[in-house]
Formats: structure tokens, C-alpha cells, sequence
């Protein structure tokens, strides 16, 4: 079995993936069904001639802690060597490592294999090239080159490198709390396990590690911070050990969730309002992005602190794209993706986030509940996600935008509308990675949030559309 599957790869000169895991962002899929590793030599033989054409042929490879990781890199690194490519191995850790590798080793190109926050069965590529995000007609192209067999025949070399003690200090050399502080942190099993134990061992203060020991079958829960029930155990440690705060990680380190010393979920746009007052502080006038789904409040202090807000497509790769066109020091999306570019390279890097976070609350005299409790208040929905095929989805939102624009509503159209009405605003965008809609209100009071939801529900059905109640 295993040698005749190898004697096809040898003869591989055209690949069709399934197209599904060409997404816009990554390449991701189910193992065994959608994803394998004749994909994964596919991708890494594709790769190469992409690189070639730039004159490149350098690359950094990492991967997650998943139970198909260790196989799928194997096979991406046997693609890419046998197209010429010479590949430096970072083994296991963070997707945030790999970039940093990516950003500081001697290379032109990174791909981490990772699942990200997706179930266990799950895998996929993140890539990046020149320091870039490879994503969108890059990934299109890519899955081209594999259909044409268009690959290049050659022999690359393969070397290990580990980055990890190099990346923990720099992540060291960016804290700068003045008091130390008692923190619980929840890997929740991800592979930023053992990075959070070397770190939190030279950190000043009191440490408790949840879920640090790397396990692809995530033992505990999901590794998605994003998800209120995934931050229970995190929020029922914070309060009995009476920590300052909680840190969470989703399953790669490149999103954070944070619970205050009350054990209360402080979202992406909410956190994003503590970390741009500390930027703007030094650089007044600084550009700070959200995305459109972020509170308004967020885009509302950012202006009022000095800095100049920018809502901006949702989107890590669109995001990161926008950061590097417009010098913003520091990004930040609801779904807990947080981009430093001030003292860092403008990724998102979850582990480096939290290192600043402890330094913002560390040099204040204030505890994370107070700053908390300071923002105004208002309500939200959550992100309300409901099914649209991919025909519809776009032409529905391209219908809405249309009768918006003749009724000379408020928006913003840069990532489907975003509504503003005295009581507050409401979103609506196809997703890009799902066949999905993505909804979301936010009002001052519940009435008004009451009208949002109206509003947002007679839009939908004047296109045939039926959202589940919200
Ligand atoms: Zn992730």
C-alpha cells in the first residue's frame, strides 16, 4: 500500500486538489477526506516553481501539533526539495514562530502546516513569502501550476534549524511591565505548549499553565479562543487562583482570548482599545486598523485618544496587506488576530501580544477589570453566521448595497456594509472563506439594538433571504 502510493508520487505530473481547500487565506481541508499527503508533496512542488519564478529558492517550513502535522511536513519538504528548493526545518511550534523564521532566518519563503483553531482532523498551509502574505491569486495560481504540471525538477537541500530559544528572547526583549503579575494561561493543548513554558519561566511574576502539554486530540477543548465555552476552564482558574488576567491561545498562537481578574471575556475590539492607547501614546496621530466587524467604540476611542482609526476587510492576510501599504503600528480583528508592527514585524503573533498586554497593565497602576470597565457600554450581537451558497452570496449583498446607496444611508462598503444609525450600526458580509453571511449589530441600549436587528432582518428578506433568529 505504502510503496505503490510512493510510486505514484514519483510519477506525479499533474495534481488536482480538491478545490475546496484552496481557500482565500490558506489551504486547509479535512485529512484523509479533502486533505493528504499526496496534496502536501503537490503544494510543496508547486511552491517551488512560484518561488523559481521570483529567483527564489529558500524556505522555511514549521508545523503544528496535530497528529497529521509531522507526515504532511514531511511530504511538503519532499516536494519542495525534489523541485530544487533548499528547506530549512523549524520542527513544532507556533505559526507566529514560523514567521518569525521566516522574517529573520536566511530564507525567501515559510509555510506552516497547521489546522489553526479548526477541529482535530483538520490540517492546512499558511504561507508567506518575502515577508508577505501568499494568499488569494496567489493560492489560485498555485493550485494551477499543480493542475498543469507545471513543476520543476531538481534537488534541494534540507537543513534543521531550531528558532525557538531566539524567538523566545525576543519576545522577552519587548516586556516591559514594571509589576509583576499573576496570570493564568490556557495552550489548550496548541502548539504554542512548550514556547508558553519557556517564556512564562523567564517572565517576572506568578505563572499558571492550562493545557501547555501539546496534544493533537486537544484532550481539554477546542482550541478556539473565540468561542465562549472553550475559555470556561481559563475563566474558573482565574478566579480561584485570583489572577490579574487570563491568556488564551487558539491552536497555532496566532489569535489570543483574554478573561479579566473578574473571570469576564474581554473580546478582540476590546482588548484592541487598551493596546492602541499605549501606541498612540508614544506616536500620536498613529494609524490604527480594526475590522468591520469591531465595536464601534473601538474606532470611536482610537479617534479620541489622537490616533487615526482605520476599519479595514476582515481578513489576516488582508489585514496584514493593508498594515505594510499604510505604516500602521498595530491591528487588530474581532476574531483575536492582534498585529504588532511598533518594536515588531506586523504579523499576527499571539504570544508577543500578550507579552505587550502584560506590559500595558504591568506599568499601569489599574487592573484589567477597571480599564475593562471603563469602555462605554453598549450591546452587540454576537457574530451571527447563517448559510447562502456561493452564487448567492455576493449578488445578495451587491442588492443590498444597492438599495442602501439610493436610500442614502451611512456606510462603509469595503467588506460588504456596515450600517450607521443613530442607535448604533449593523454588518452585513459574505464571508470569503465560507458559504456563509456574516451578520452583526451593535446599539447603545437594547430598543435600539431591537430596531438594528429589524432593519438588518427586512434587508435580507427584500433579497429572499431568511436569517435564523437573532
Ligand atoms: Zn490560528
Amino acid at each position: 500500500m505504502r510503496l505503490a502510493l510512493t510510486r505514484g508520487l514519483e510519477h506525479m505530473h499533474v495534481h488536482r486538489f480538491n478545490p475546496t481547500i484552496l481557500r482565500e487565506y490558506d489551504i486547509r481541508g479535512v485529512v484523509g477526506d479533502t486533505l493528504g499527503e499526496v496534496d502536501a508533496r503537490a503544494i510543496g512542488r508547486a511552491f517551488a516553481r512560484l518561488l523559481a519564478e521570483r529567483g527564489k529558492r529558500r524556505v522555511a517550513v514549521g508545523y503544528d501539533g496535530r497528529l497529521s502535522s509531522p507526515a504532511l511536513a514531511a511530504s511538503l519538504v519532499g516536494g519542495l526539495t525534489e523541485s530544487g528548493v533548499d528547506v530549512v526545518r523549524i520542527g513544532l511550534g507556533p505559526t507566529p514562530m514560523l514567521y518569525f523564521a521566516a522574517f529573520t532566518l536566511d530564507v525567501d519563503a515559510g509555510i506552516m502546516i497547521t489546522g489553526s483553531h479548526n477541529p482535530a482532523d483538520y490540517n492546512g498551509f499558511k504561507m508567506v513569502i518575502d515577508k508577505k502574505p501568499f494568499y488569494g491569486p496567489d493560492i489560485q495560481r498555485l493550485g494551477e501550476v499543480a493542475a498543469a504540471g507545471d513543476f520543476l525538477a531538481g534537488a534541494g537541500t534540507v537543513v534543521d534549524r531550531s528558532v525557538s530559544a531566539a524567538y523566545i528572547d525576543r519576545l522577552l526583549r519587548d516586556y516591559d511591565g514594571e509589576r509583576p503579575l499573576t496570570i493564568a494561561w490556557d495552550a489548550g493543548n496548541g502548539a504554542t505548549g512548550d514556547a508558553l513554558v519557556s517564556l512564562t519561566a523567564r517572565l517576572p511574576g506568578a505563572h499558571i499553565l492550562l493545557n501547555q502539554v501539546i496534544d493533537g486530540t486537544f484532550p481539554a477543548h477546542h482550541p478556539d479562543p473565540t468561542e465562549p465555552k472553550n475559555l470556561v476552564q481559563l475563566q474558573a482558574a482565574v478566579v480561584e487562583r485570583r489572577c490579574d488576567l487570563g491568556i488564551a491561545f487558539d491552536g497555532d498562537g496566532d489569535r489570543i482570548g483574554v478573561v479579566d481578574g473578574k473571570g469576564r471575556i474581554l473580546w478582540g475590539d476590546q482588548l484592541m482599545v487598551l493596546l492602541a492607547e499605549d501606541i498612540i501614546r508614544t506616536r500620536p496621530g498613529a494609524t490604527i486598523i480594526a475590522d468591520v466587524k469591531a465595536s464601534q467604540v473601538l474606532f470611536d476611542e482610537i479617534g479620541r485618544m489622537g490616533g487615526t482609526p482605520l476599519m479595514w476587510r476582515t481578513g489576516h492576510s488582508l489585514i496584514k496587506t493593508k498594515m505594510a501599504e499604510t505604516g500602521a503600528p498595530l491591528a487588530g480583528e474581532m476574531s483575536g488576530h492582534i498585529f504588532f508592527a511598533d518594536r515588531y514585524y506586523g504579523y499576527d503573533d499571539a504570544l508577543y501580544a500578550a507579552v505587550r498586554l502584560l506590559g500595558v497593565i504591568g506599568r499601569g497602576t489599574t487592573d484589567l477589570a477597571s480599564l475593562r470597565d471603563r469602555l462605554p457600554v453598549v450591546v452587540n450581537t454576537p457574530e451571527l453566521r447563517f448559510p447562502c451558497s456561493e452564487a448567492r452570496k455576493f449578488a445578495a449583498i451587491d442588492e443590498v448595497r444597492a438599495r442602501l446607496r439610493q436610500t442614502g444611508a451611512e456606510m462603509s462598503d469595503i467588506d460588504g456594509v456596515r450600517v450607521r444609525t443613530p442607535d448604533g450600526w449593523w454588518l452585513l458580509r459574505a464571508s470569503n472563506t465560507q458559504d456563509v453571511l456574516v451578520a452583526r449589530a451593535e446599539a447603545r441600549d437594547e430598543p435600539g439594538l431591537r430596531r438594528l436587528k429589524a432593519l438588518l432582518v427586512k434587508e435580507l428578506a427584500l433579497s429572499g433571504l431568511t436569517p435564523p433568529p437573532f
